[in-house]
Order: structure tokens, then C-alpha cells, then sequence
């Protein structure tokens, strides 16, 4: 982290050259008037820089001071206002980086770089620190006036541009087909909105228009014209804070986001000198054992927020004082709210703020955000996202699956881990809840246990974020499959940490409702608090040891953590099936099987509870849908089992034998399939929704169904279910992992998976859907043999395919089956003998 320039020698060296630039810049108009002169009838804001403004024409000028040249400033962009189609909305926070305004001669460079090579300054390696690194030049401006220890620039280049930062989307040539574009940024019909001028910190908030001529894909109704697009944007510098603030380092057992260095002269194993993000907590009575913050992490609820939400919301936040607490800190957190005149507006970066709006095309259905000193991880500032379509009955998931909309995506919305996805699946959940217990929404929100502790839920999962904490997909399995349904027992606490993404957890059939959500921080979290925010001991080698015996607890059960780099969500990729999104207590296959019966009840009681006289079907076919998703995603849940590998990441000797890679065991494994197969791969799967399927009608609006059958197409359906599923357990990666393990101590082998696969796929029962399951698994297992064409699977798989091939080529149709039948048996049998002779 070693600054490079040197302030004095490059003050120096300027103004040694500045006589020979005078003469040469007197030509120019501009600098024929003095500093005082050119801001003599601007409107001026002062405090970081000073930003002024032509009353009459809206220009600007900035002027900074000489001490300010060449010393880093952090610098954020953040989206006001923007249409999804180009990647923005509200509260969107998009970069972080260091910038410094460097003097070259008469003009200032506006420079960026990365300080993740980090060399120690006593070795000399430290000189050729700056070789093969690119520095960036984002922007370059004439000074226009150098007097009084102040430079004056134009603000308007640097402003009206998109120097700073790239507002639209990249190209991407993997996308194929049109996409939408928001074509050229208009300087001239662009405008610098507002800026806040603060002694530590400077917003400019700029209206970036752009212009396409010829728009190829119009983009939804919340674009009124897609020939000129206006994007919100705002550029926020911050001055380096200056406190005693000490990073932390990061931890591969605990969940922190990060800021990460490489040491460059150290020659250990693995050379990082990462730091978490985090709040800068001082207790103001260092020898209290609980003792108040000096400044406390300060939440504001937005006005916009309605009322009747504003307790359930505070509630969530102030819970993770419960952790705090065990870290030492009283009232770490507090809650106020923006009152109905504030003159202050929520994208301040002096606030932290929880921010509710209701967009035309949700994003999210909640996002936590934050902004943290990319020298020492330090948090400065950070926003919470909540979208209405939340606590609504909404359809956001695009397509409906009852129209043949694939499934890949239902656990998979985003894969960055910053655009938390988990309100979306809340959502599902909570409709799920609804439709289980017969609420009625908006009956009695304030009374409503669903929505209650949904909304805690939520509040507390994107505020974790906000504290630094990334998300932790293993901590569902803190209770078993019985004890989780017992509120006595869970109080809040169904999972061991708020930052997983559970489903909603609804009682199976016959059995008492409990906590539908973790509304408490989990011993996880208590834990990760305490790792983050405890105070450090003076003495560095003393520090380490406390930190160490906290990290020497990370292998308990009830600590276990995983994120989204290990979760299983996407088929194929990671091995720990109990890092998983949608997954609940410690036998997710058990409680998966809860949910498919439970789902199977509802199709059977939907005609009734769905139904109302004097609507439309709307309802029936939205939670039709929902209901069909939460099928779904436990299938894939269930699927990750098969070749998993379980993921132990404690250190060498914290616990005894330490091993990081176990196959799952045999048992398991099979019951996996053995489930997958009784209710994903059976010909009776989804029998449930058949008296439904004629009651699953859209609500008809103008002409939108132009072109699109409103028919439901319920083999289509359970067919993208049971292709997620192969997806997964018959993916290459899967498939080879089956037989490499077994090195290791995996006893299901591949031969093994893909008999008992066969037998469920081909099990004796003939109905529509097994006929259309069992063809498409031939041409998988086809397609895994490579003979039509190449294969991408390694040898032993693709000889394995091969068998189960010829083990279907031996069945036929049974005495007396019917054509439908007899036509089945002998399609597969041409689609195997055609391969085999290709
Ligand atoms: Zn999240």
C-alpha cells in the first residue's frame, strides 16, 4: 500500500516549468483572466473541492488545492435512476477505486490504479514495484486558472462524459441475436443535476442522455422512447479517511467480503495480505466488557417507506445488535428515520439508508450494497434496496414454467454475489406460506407471521451484507428435519446464520406450523461477528492468537460456512451438496420429500382456496406456478447429493483428522436417487396437478396474448424439471467426479448411479410423462457416448452410457401394450440402433 508519487518533488518540478507555460497559454482567452476573475459570478459551493456554477448557462468549474494533487481520493459510482435493460436502478452501487488528480505540466491527469500489489518498502524489490502494472489516464483537463494555492478546471468535460465510469453495458460477444443498446451519449442533451458539496466528501449527480437513431430491441413500457435514454448517475469522491482504523485480515473459515492484496516480496505458501470489509466499531469504554460504540452504524428508514412496514424493518435491523452484543458492542446498530421533509435525499453517502421503491421491472426483491475504503476495507457507506414487489402476489420470474419456461434459472437469478437474489425466493415463499395456512394477504400485516418474518428476515440478511458479510448457503443444516419445525426449540433461529438463502419453511402436512424464517442471527452469525468486530489486543503477535482461537471453532456444525463461490445452485458446478441455495435442515433430502407431499396436498386443496367468486383464474394460475417452483427447486436440491463430495476447510490439527474432500457417503447418495426417482422421475410425478390444468388461465389484458397459446403445457413442464435434474447428475463433470472419488472413498460408483438411474427412469409404469422422460434419456445417454458426433465426457463415462444403452435396447413393450406403447418402445429402439450404426 505504499504511495508512489511524491507530492513535494511533483509540486516542486510544476512550479519550475509554470514561467515557460505562461508565455505559451496566453494565447488562450480563458487564461488571460485570473482565478478570481473566472469565478467572480459563479454560485460556489465549498468543502472537499470547490464546485461552481454559471447561473445562466449551467456550466461548471471545480477547483481543487495544491496539497490535493497527486494524494488519492476514493471514488464511487452509484445509479439514481436508470432503466433495467442497460444494467442500472436505483441505489445501484457500481464502483469503488482509488483515483488521484495528478498535475502534469498545465493540465491535471485524473489517474486510477490498483493497489492490490502491496511489496515491503525495505526490499529493494520495492523499486521495479511499478513494472508491468497499468496505471489508467481516465481524463485529462487544462487548468484554467493556478492561483492562491488552488487550480480551477472545467467540470463539464470530465463530468459529461463517461470518463469517470462506463454507464452503458459493455459489449458482450458471447450474446448473441439483437440486444438492447442505448447507443450514443449526447454531451449536449446531457446535464449535471446536483452536486453536494460536504468538507469530507463531494456528490455530482449527472443526467447522462443517450441517443440511438435506430433502435433495434425497444426494450419494456418503462423506456417511453428508446431513441433517447436517460440514465442517473452519481459520482461521489471521498477524501481518505483520517482515523487509526485497523484493517483485519481475512479468513478462508469465515464469510467477509473483501479487499485483496499480494504481497509481492513474501515468500510463504500462500502470500495475501486480504482484509475484510467492516464498520470502524471503537467502544468508548475500552475496558467495559459491553460497552457503546463511539459512533454507532446509523441507519436511516426512507420516507418512502410504508408505515404499516416501518417496526417489522427497525426490528430486523436492531436484531443484529443481538450479535454485537457478544462482540462487546451495545447499541452497535441504530435505527431512525428520514423524516417527510428531510433535506437530505438517500443517496447521500453520509447515509445509510433502507430504501423502498416499486419498479416497473423488479430487479431484486432486496439488495445491500457497500462502500469500503479500498485501502483497508474500512466501510463507509452502504444502502439497502427493498422492492414492494416483495410483499406483493406478483409474478416476477419472467416467463411463466406452466408456458414452457425452462427452469435454469429459478436458483440462479444472478450469479453476482453483490445483486443478492434471495427477496425473490422469499417472495415464492412466502405465496407458498400463504396458500399452506389460508391467509389471506393484507388481511392484518402487522399481525401476519409470514409476512413479518419474511420482511425480518430479509431486512436482516441485506443489512448482514451490509456489515461486511457475504452469504452462507451451509448453514441450513443446523436442526434435523424435526426439530427445525419446532418454534420452542428454533425461537428465530431455523438456520445457523441469516445470510442463507432458505426456503420458506413451511410445516409438513399434519404437523404444526413453526418459524417459517430465521428472523434472529444464528450461531454462525454471532460467531462472524464476533471474528469481524471484537476489539483487537495492542500486541500484533497476542491479536493473532485471539483471532486464531476464534477461528479454531470453524469445523463445529452449527458454524459451518460456504458461499456462493462453493454452492451447488448452477448443475455441474461445485461438490459440496450442503453448500446449496433452497435447501433446509440436516437432511435436505428428508425435508425435500416433506415438500413435494406437502405440494402435492395444495394442487389437490388449489381449486378450492384459489378460486373466488367474481375473479378471474389469476390466482390459480400464479400459484399454480409457485407451486410447480418449489417442486423444482427441491429436485435440484436433492440432485446435488449424487457424487457430491463434502468440503471441510479447517486448518491442519484444530480438530482431529481434518480432511478436506469426503465423498458422500454410499447411503446417502442412494436415497438421493432412490427420492429422485419416486418423485421426480416416476410416471405418476406431478399427478397432482392434472385437475388444475384446466383452471390454469391467465387473466386476459388488452392483446397480450398475441401470439402466444394460453394453454398450459404441463409434459413440457415436468419434462424441464426432469432435465434440471439430468443437467446436473449427468453432467461431465458429475459423471467423472463418481469415478475419481471413488479413489477416495467413494462407494457409489458410476456403474452403480446409472443402473439405478435406468431402473427409475424405466420403471415398469407406462404413462406420457415416463414415455417423454425415457426418451430423453436415451438421447442424453446417446449423447454421452459420443456416437452421434464428438462427447465431452471422459472415457469411463461415455463406455457406461454405452451399457445402459444396450440394457434399454433389451426391454420392449410389454404382452397386449397398446399402440402408444408399442410405438414407444420401438422409437427408442430406432434412436439406439441408429446410433450404434452411426
Ligand atoms: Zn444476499
Amino acid at each position: 500500500m505504499a504511495r508512489k508519487s511524491t507530492l513535494a518533488s511533483l509540486i516542486a518540478m510544476s512550479l519550475m516549468l509554470s514561467p515557460a507555460f505562461a508565455e505559451e497559454a496566453e494565447s488562450e482567452e480563458a487564461a488571460e483572466k485570473g482565478y478570481a476573475e473566472l469565478i467572480a459570478d459563479l454560485a460556489a459551493q465549498e468543502g472537499l473541492f470547490n464546485f461552481y456554477r454559471n447561473t445562466d448557462s449551467g456550466e461548471t468549474m471545480l477547483s481543487l488545492r495544491e496539497e490535493q494533487l497527486n494524494t488519492p481520493f476514493i471514488y464511487h459510482a452509484q445509479t439514481m435512476d436508470g432503466v433495467v435493460e442497460a444494467g442500472h436502478f436505483r441505489g445501484n452501487f457500481r464502483d469503488t477505486r482509488l483515483i488521484e488528480f495528478r498535475r502534469h505540466f498545465n493540465r491535471i491527469e485524473v489517474v486510477t490504479w490498483n493497489p492490490r500489489f502491496v511489496f515491503d518498502e525495505n526490499n529493494p524489490l520495492s523499486r521495479a514495484a511499478e513494472a508491468n502494472r497499468s496505471e489508467a489516464v481516465l481524463a485529462v483537463l487544462d487548468i484554467e486558472a493556478d492561483d492562491n494555492g488552488r487550480v480551477l478546471l472545467k467540470a463539464d468535460p470530465l463530468f459529461k462524459s463517461q470518463a469517470l465510469h462506463r454507464i452503458a453495458p459493455w459489449a458482450n460477444p458471447n450474446q448473441s441475436g439483437p440486444r438492447f443498446s442505448l447507443g450514443q451519449l449526447s454531451a449536449d442533451r446531457s446535464r449535471i443535476a446536483r452536486e453536494r458539496v460536504y468538507d469530507n466528501n463531494m456528490d455530482v449527480v449527472v443526467d447522462y442522455v443517450f441517443l440511438n437513431e435506430e433502435p433495434v430491441v425497444f426494450g419494456s413500457a418503462a423506456i417511453a422512447d428508446p431513441r433517447s435514454i436517460t440514465i442517473s448517475l452519481q459520482h461521489s469522491f471521498i477524501e481518505m479517511p483520517d482515523n487509526d482504523y485497523q484493517p483485519r485480515r481475512d479468513d478462508p473459515r469465515v464469510g467477509y467480503f473483501t479487499q485483496e492484496f499480494d504481497q509481492m516480496t513474501n515468500p510463504e505458501w500462500a502470500p495475501w495480505g486480504d482484509v475484510i470489509n467492516r464498520w470502524n466499531l471503537v467502544k468508548q469504554d475500552p475496558n467495559a466488557a459491553l460497552s457503546e460504540p463511539v459512533e454507532p452504524i446509523v441507519w436511516w428508514i426512507e420516507n418512502t417507506t410504508p408505515h404499516e412496514w416501518r417496526d417489522a424493518i427497525r426490528q430486523g435491523v436492531e436484531d443484529w445488535n443481538i450479535a454485537f452484543e457478544a462482540a462487546g458492542f451495545k447499541n452497535a446498530l441504530v435505527v431512525k428515520v428520514q423524516p417527510d421533509d428531510a433535506e437530505w435525499d438517500a443517496g447521500d453517502v453520509n447515509y445509510n439508508v433502507l430504501r423502498w421503491t416499486s419498479s416497473p421491472r423488479p430487479p431484486f426483491g432486496g439488495y445491500g450494497p457497500s462502500l469500503a475504503n479500498p485501502m483497508t476495507g474500512e466501510l463507509i457507506s452502504s444502502n439497502i434496496m427493498l422492492e414492494f414487489v416483495f410483499m406483493s402476489n406478483r409474478w416476477t420470474l419472467g416467463e411463466l414454467f406452466s408456458n414452457g419456461a425452462a427452469l435454469g434459472d429459478y436458483h440462479n437469478f444472478d450469479d453476482a454475489h453483490m445483486y443478492c437474489s434471495h427477496g425473490h425466493e422469499v417472495q415464492m415463499g412466502h405465496m407458498l406460506g400463504r396458500l399452506a395456512s389460508d391467509q389471506r394477504m393484507y388481511d392484518d400485516i402487522e399481525n401476519d407471521p409470514i409476512l413479518v418474518q419474511a420482511l425480518r428476515h430479509l431486512i436482516m440478511h441485506e443489512v448482514g451484507h451490509t456489515l461486511g458479510l457475504n452469504h452462507n448457503m451451509k448453514s441450513h443444516g443446523l436442526w434435523d428435519n424435526e426439530q427445525v419445525h419446532d418454534a420452542a426449540l428454533t425461537q428465530g433461529v431455523i438456520a445457523g446464520s441469516v445470510m442463507d438463502y432458505n426456503p420458506v419453511n413451511i410445516a409438513p402436512v399434519g404437523k404444526a406450523q413453526g418459524d417459517y424464517y430465521s428472523y434472529k442471527p444464528g450461531p454462525y452469525d454471532l460467531w462472524a461477528i464476533e471474528y469481524g468486530y471484537s476489539p483487537a489486543l495492542d500486541d500484533a503477535d497476542a491479536e493473532e492468537a485471539r483471532l486464531q482461537q476464534i477461528l479454531s471453532r470453524s469445523h463445529e456444525r452449527e458454524l459451518a460456512f460456504g458461499n456462493d463461490a462453493d454452492d451447488m445452485r448452477a448443475p455441474g458446478r461445485h461438490i459440496d451438496p450442503r453448500i446449496m441455495t433452497g435447501a433446509m435442515s440436516s437432511d435436505p433430502v428428508a425435508y425435500a420429500i416433506d415438500r413435494w407431499d406437502l405440494v402435492n396436498h395444495e394442487f389437490g386443496e388449489l381449486l378450492d382456496k384459489g378460486r373466488e367468486d367474481g375473479q378471474s383464474h389469476q390466482r390459480v394460475l400464479t400459484s399454480a406456478n409457485m407451486l410447480f417452483g418449489q417442486y423444482a427447486g427441491q429436485a435440484t436440491v436433492v440432485s446435488r447429493y449424487i457424487g457430491g463430495v463434502y468440503v471441510e476447510r479447517a486448518y491442519v490439527g484444530q480438530t482431529n483428522d481434518v480432511r478436506p474432500y469426503t465423498p458422500v457417503p454410499r447411503d446417502t447418495q442412494r436415497q438421493a436417487m432412490q427420492a429422485l426417482n419416486n418423485y421426480v422421475f416416476a410416471a405418476d410425478t406431478l399427478e397432482s396437478m392434472q385437475p388444475v390444468l384446466a383452471y390454469m388461465q391467465q387473466q386476459r389484458r388488452g392483446f397480450n396474448h398475441w401470439g402466444n397459446n394460453e394453454d398450459p403445457r404441463p409434459h413440457q413442464m415436468i419434462l424441464n424439471m426432469q432435465r434440471n435434474v439430468f443437467n446436473h447428475i449427468l453432467h461431465e463433470n458429475v459423471l467423472l467426479r463418481l469415478s475419481d472419488t471413488a479413489m477416495y472413498g467413494n462407494e457409489y460408483s458410476l456403474t452403480d448411479m446409472l443402473g439405478d438411474l435406468t431402473g427409475g427412469v424405466f420403471n415398469g409404469t407406462h404413462t406420457t410423462v415416463s414415455q417423454n422422460l425415457q426418451i430423453e434419456y436415451v438421447n442424453r445417454l446417446i449423447g454421452i457416448a459420443g456416437l452421434e458426433g464428438g462427447s465431452g465426457y471422459d472415457n469411463l463415462s461415455q463406455a457406461a452410457a454405452v451399457g445402459q444403452l444396450r440394457r434399454i435396447r433389451n426391454m420392449s413393450a410389454p404382452r397386449r401394450a397398446g399402440d402408444s406403447v408399442s410405438n414407444h418402445y420401438g422409437y427408442l429402439h430406432l434412436l439406439i440402433d441408429r446410433a450404434f450404426e452411426a
